[in-house]
């Protein structure tokens, strides 16, 4: 044992207390000790050892069976008690007269004993070792406690591991579960639990359930026009709003895309919380989104499909959800079917329609029929609208509305006007240059919501004007109220563009969309066409209806704006002089002529030029 005493910078060996009541013992063993680079305190009774022993650091204590007052073992036994000097190592002496009682050394705690008189050679070999043992002792039990901490420590950082781990696992099995997007449950996690409540309801026939397919309508538009980062904050605010409508416990899921799924539990095989959920959803969604400045519009068609006894497999009941969805879609934005086992043919209809139209693309089996656009002043024509025909090789000459919600649906509909845009455009300039068409007559496409918010839509029609020598004041292009809503900014750009190039717009099936009537004088349009619903009705000599007042209003709202009218579907005299009376600039409808193709159309305008 070594120390630094920093007053005579001498190394001692260590610390002796030495407690005798004999002076000639203390002398000696101090003298010895001194010699050999020990530290000594001497003490003559126990109390005073214990008082020493106490204070200051001990390393060994030389400790005097025999003295007055309290002997020593009574010493050794009390400094074993305390918890400060019981690890200091004792050595009894006694003379070799009073014989020691070495159990009873032992037992109190002493570790060795000498007797006089002394050798001091064994004196200093049994210090020496003890002192030496002692420290080993120390330091063993230093280790110890630095291992055991170190274990502690190790332990902790393992535990710490092992919940990070387990963190880490639940992270990815979380990831694999649900949809990064919206944090919803995905498709793998609907059909785990749609799995689960199928077993459920194959136990207990008394346990009924419904699927809900929700598809946003016409949601690629918005992709393509405002671009993903708007779609995706749009997918997350209907997510959201869908949510706010759900009774607790019903999962909703993202199946992907524009696509989301609820699972709901039912009282009844009918489906009666299915359809009350689907017109919740379908009435929140029908407020506009505000999105930063932007506010948009979608809403969802959604297909039903109830849980039976027949049911083997999830997959099933979604496929039949698909079908009913489908069938929602077909009937118009924000529609809600429950399936019926007869949807299955109407799906591979549809399927092998699809696959149809787009060889019908290739091949070219569309054609244009030419409805006449009369001015309702001089009774000529003034323009003509080009509407499209599929001559399908099996079923005969379809019409638009048996094959256009499907090619919107599968993104045809952009290839399908341009094509209907360059071959109306050929067919004028044909006609201009080969039968002496006025070129004051001019002719008007129909553009769907989809190709007309396209990035490169100016640069299209720019394109196909050149390449087929028609100018510009010659084309009409209709749009839709929905294209104006879905992106103003946008549409405003585009019209402009195109303005340059004196294409005039007109707005179709006016009245009928979202008829915010005070956008209007923002956007250069030419003229509104008022939508066939409100001439049907129309009834002449002043009994005025709601239908009549409407138009009336058209007529006026566009006077005021400048713009010209046009009233779609006129079939009879009687509708015919009412628009008359009210003022109204042209007039289309099958009073004058149905749609025709493109012979029958260019005699229609000959006879109209003669007689005119
Ligand atoms: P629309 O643009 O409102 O076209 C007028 C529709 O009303 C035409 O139906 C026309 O045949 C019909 N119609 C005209 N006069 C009368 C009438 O007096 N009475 C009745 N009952 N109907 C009349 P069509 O050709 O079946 O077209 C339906 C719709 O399909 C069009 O409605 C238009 O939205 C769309 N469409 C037609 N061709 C094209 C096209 O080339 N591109 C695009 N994007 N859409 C087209
Ligand atoms: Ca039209
Ligand atoms: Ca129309």
């Amino acid at each position: 044992m070594t120390q630094d005493n920093s007053k005579s910078h001498i190394i001692y060996r260590g610390d002796i207390l030495i407690v005798d009541d004999t002076p000639e013992n203390l002398k000696f063993l101090s003298k010895t000790l001194a010699e050999q680079q020990y530290k000594v305190r001497s003490v003559t009774d126990g109390v005073m050892a214990l008082r020493v022993a106490q204070a200051a650091p001990i390393n060994l204590i030389l400790l005097d069976v025999r003295m007055p007052g309290m002997d020593g073992y009574e010493v050794c036994s009390r400094l074993k008690q305390h918890e400060n000097t019981k690890h200091i190592p004792i050595i009894f002496i006694s003379a070799l007269d009073d014989m020691i009682d070495k159990v009873k050394a032992f037992n109190v705690g002493g570790v060795d004993y000498i007797t006089k008189p002394f050798h001091v050679e064994e004196v200093l070999a049994r210090i020496e070792t003890h002192i030496t043992l002692e420290a080993a002792k120390t330091e063993i039990l230093k280790l110890n406690s630095e291992l055991e901490n170190r274990v502690r420590q190790r332990t902790h950082q393992l535990e710490k591991e092992i919940s990070a781990r387990q963190q880490a696992q639940e992270q990815l099995l979380h990831l694999a579960l649900h949809d990064a997007l919206t944090e919803l449950p995905n498709r793998v996690l609907f059909m785990k639990q749609l799995g689960r409540i199928l077993e459920q309801s194959k136990q207990n026939s008394e346990h009924h359930f419904a699927v809900l397919l929700l598809d946003c309508d016409h949601f690629k538009v918005v992709n393509d026009s405002l671009g993903h980062v708007v779609g995706d904050r749009l997918l997350i605010a209907v997510a959201r709003r869908i949510q706010t409508c759900l009774p607790p416990g019903v999962m909703l899921a993202r199946l992907g895309g524009d696509e989301f799924a609820i699972l709901i539990e039912e009282d009844t095989p009918h489906g009666d919380r299915a359809l009350e959920l689907a017109s919740r959803i379908q009435t929140e969604l029908g407020y506009p989104f505000q999105l930063g400045s932007q506010e948009n519009f979608t809403n969802v068609s959604v297909g039903i499909v109830l849980s039976h006894q027949n049911y083997e497999q999830p997959e099933h009941l979604l496929r039949d959800a698909d079908s009913a969805m489908y069938q929602a879609k077909a009937r118009g934005k924000a529609s809600q079917q429950i399936f019926d086992p007869r949807m299955y043919t109407q799906a591979i209809v549809r399927l092998q329609m699809e696959t149809d139209l787009r060889r019908a693309i290739e091949r070219e089996e569309f054609i244009l029929y030419y409805q006449p656009i009369i001015c309702l002043k001089t009774g000529k024509v003034a323009g003509l609208e080009a509407l499209i025909r599929w001559e399908h090789p099996n079923q005969g000459l379809l019409l638009p509305g048996e094959f256009l919600p499907i090619a919107q649906d599968s993104d045809l509909m952009s290839q399908i006007d341009t094509w209907v845009l360059r071959q109306a455009c050929l067919q004028l300039k044909h006609w201009q240059e080969n039968k002496n068409l006025q070129d004051s007559i001019f002719m008007s496409t129909n553009l769907s919501v989809h190709n007309f918010l396209q990035g490169d839509i100016t640069e299209k029609i720019s394109n196909i004007l050149i390449e087929t020598g028609v100018s510009g004041h010659c084309l009409e292009l209709e749009i839709t109220e929905e294209s104006i809503i879905r992106n103003p900014g946008r549409v405003n750009s585009i019209l402009n563009e195109l303005k340059n190039r004196n294409i005039k717009f007109s707005i179709d099936d006016f009245g009928t969309g979202y008829s915010s009537l005070s956008y209007l004088h923002q956007f250069s349009v030419d003229s509104l066409k008022i939508d066939r619903s409100f001439i049907e009705s129309i009834v002449p000599n002043g009994s005025s209806t709601h239908n009549t007042q409407i138009a009336q209003t058209i007529v006026q709202l566009a006077e005021n704006l400048h713009l010209s009218v046009i009233a779609e579907g006129i079939e009879t005299r009687e509708q015919l002089s009412v628009l008359e009376e009210l003022d109204c600039t042209y007039g289309q409808g099958y009073y004058f002529s149905r749609p025709l193709p493109a012979e029958a159309a260019l005699k229609f305008l000959m006879y109209c030029q003669q007689s005119g």
